[in-house]
């Protein structure tokens, strides 16, 4: 939805919005739904099942189709590959894509109208926006296919969750479906076609969650989608008073889902997370299997290239960079698109045996690590265990200024005392060092960020690479 018509649904009463909720899925049905979605699942479900060989063919075909409309009609890449002196020739296989610079979101900012294809039609273009974790909103064009294939890839999960399109789904994300001033009931909206229920992430407290779960028993979902973060709000207060609330599956996205939080929410809605990891770019998706051991990267929507120093995790495994290249979207083309996200590819196959090569359980921003100094990288998820039992926390916040100084910002339980507060401080310290400077702050609430995450860790070391 535009801005303009996004004012005027902030200010219309809970019908028009219910109604405006599934008009706009009525666009989205036409767009993304239907036979169109059907085909292609069917298609990219085979995908998985492809030999090395086969899937190596399908990229390099897409690759090569896509780098040759690069050439002829995005006026940036032509640019790029005139000063590179490379035709579409030179690049056939994704071992020749280093052939072309790294670009990256800077890049994109600064050259946004010439990555537009001159090809795409207006009513082929759809507008989206991503306002990263930096706060700058970058402004990106999709076209149809990307829709539909993000579609296809978001359903082809689901279905290994064992849902099916038209399945009744809850979801808490990032858009405000109700106004931020609202403090009653109903904190969600209806998307009557589609099934689904869009619940506010922005009104979860310990009063509106019973509110919450009193609509969803309505509601009756078979699966919740949500942040890492909310879903632990709801599977807290549940596990709190003993109880459950079954469904078939709990899928999280955006923000790192720790070991404790999974546990939590399995145990909270009695049905395993299929945890996944994509970006509004639409140049990599990756999905939880029923394994769940680690990150299937769909190599059939972007190509990823690890690109990293020679930091290794403390398990031994290459850590670097994404960078991806969307294999779909032709109305603007991000090739080798540089993203601020750091993981480890497995070299192991998935006991499952699909085709789509594993990438590690946790995937970070950069600056959810932190450093020490000694050159140490700290994950958020290590920080977590060691800070995940103080119950008298009841939410918190790791700050690392600089290499020597790290804060805690803390909402305190009843309970918290200074005795907690020496637990927090000597742990962290004897995580980070001596060296290191640990401070508590008390707050009342710590603030998401403008699209509704909440970030656990937030680091300003950059990490050299
Ligand atoms: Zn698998």
């Amino acid at each position: 939805m535009s801005s303009v018509l996004d004012k005027v649904y902030s200010r219309s009463p809970a019908l028009i919005q219910n109604i405006g909720m599934t008009l706009y899925g009525m666009k989205l049905y036409r767009r993304e739904y239907g036979r169109k979605l059907r085909q292609l699942l069917e298609e990219f479900e085979k995908h998985s099942w492809y030999s090395p060989e086969e899937m190596r063919e399908y990229q390099d075909e897409h690759l090569t189709i896509l780098i040759k409309h690069c050439y002829e009609n995005v006026p940036y890449y032509n640019g790029v590959m005139q000063a590179a002196r490379i035709t579409p020739d030179d690049i056939r296989t994704l071992a020749d894509l280093p052939k072309l610079p790294v670009l990256t979101r800077k890049q994109v900012m600064e050259n946004r109208d010439d990555l537009v294809a001159r090809n795409t039609g207006r009513f082929d273009r759809i507008i989206g926006h991503t306002s990263g974790t930096t706060g700058s909103p970058l402004r990106l064009m999709w076209d149809r296919q990307v829709c539909l294939v993000k579609t296809v890839v978001d359903w082809r999960q689901k279905r290994m969750a064992g849902l099916n399109p038209g399945d009744r789904i809850a979801f808490f994300l990032g858009r405000q479906v109700v106004p931020l001033r609202r403090t009653k009931p109903p904190f969600w909206r209806h998307n009557w076609i589609l099934n689904h229920l869009f619940c506010s992430s922005f009104h979860l407290s310990p009063v509106n969650v019973p509110h919450y779960l009193e609509k969803l028993s309505k509601f009756k979902p078979r699966a919740i989608e949500g942040y890492p973060s909310t879903m632990s709000i709801l599977a807290g207060y549940l596990n709190q008073r003993g109880e459950t609330f079954p469904l078939q599956v709990v899928l999280t996205s955006s923000e790192t889902l720790f070991k404790t939080q999974r546990e939590a929410i399995e145990r909270a809605f009695a049905c395993k997370v299929f945890d996944f990891y994509g970006m509004a770019e639409r140049v990599v998706f990756a999905t939880e299997c029923e394994e769940h051991c680690g990150k299937h990267v769909n190599t059939d929507f972007g190509l990823v290239e690890i690109v990293g120093g020679k930091q290794f995790t403390s398990s031994g495994k290459r850590l670097g960079r994404i960078i991806a290249t969307g294999l779909h979207n032709y109305a603007m083309p991000l090739i080798r698109y540089e993203t601020n996200d750091v993981t480890s590819l497995e070299s192991n196959p998935c006991r499952c045996g699909r085709v789509l090569p594993l990438m590690s359980g946790v995937t970070t921003k950069d600056e959810d690590i932190t450093v020490t100094p000694d050159g140490r990288y700290i994950s958020s998820s290590i920080l977590n265990a060691v800070t995940h039992h103080l119950l008298s926390v009841e939410e918190s916040q790791i700050v690392q200024e600089d290499l020597y100084h790290v804060m805690m910002r803390v909402v305190p339980r009843p309970s918290y005392n200074e005795r907690e507060e020496a637990i927090i401080i000597d742990s962290l310290r004897q995580v980070f060092g001596p060296e290191v400077s640990v401070t508590v702050e008390i707050v009342d609430s710590i603030a998401r960020t403008a699209n509704g995450k909440f970030r656990w860790v937030i680091s300003k070391v950059p990490l050299g690479f």
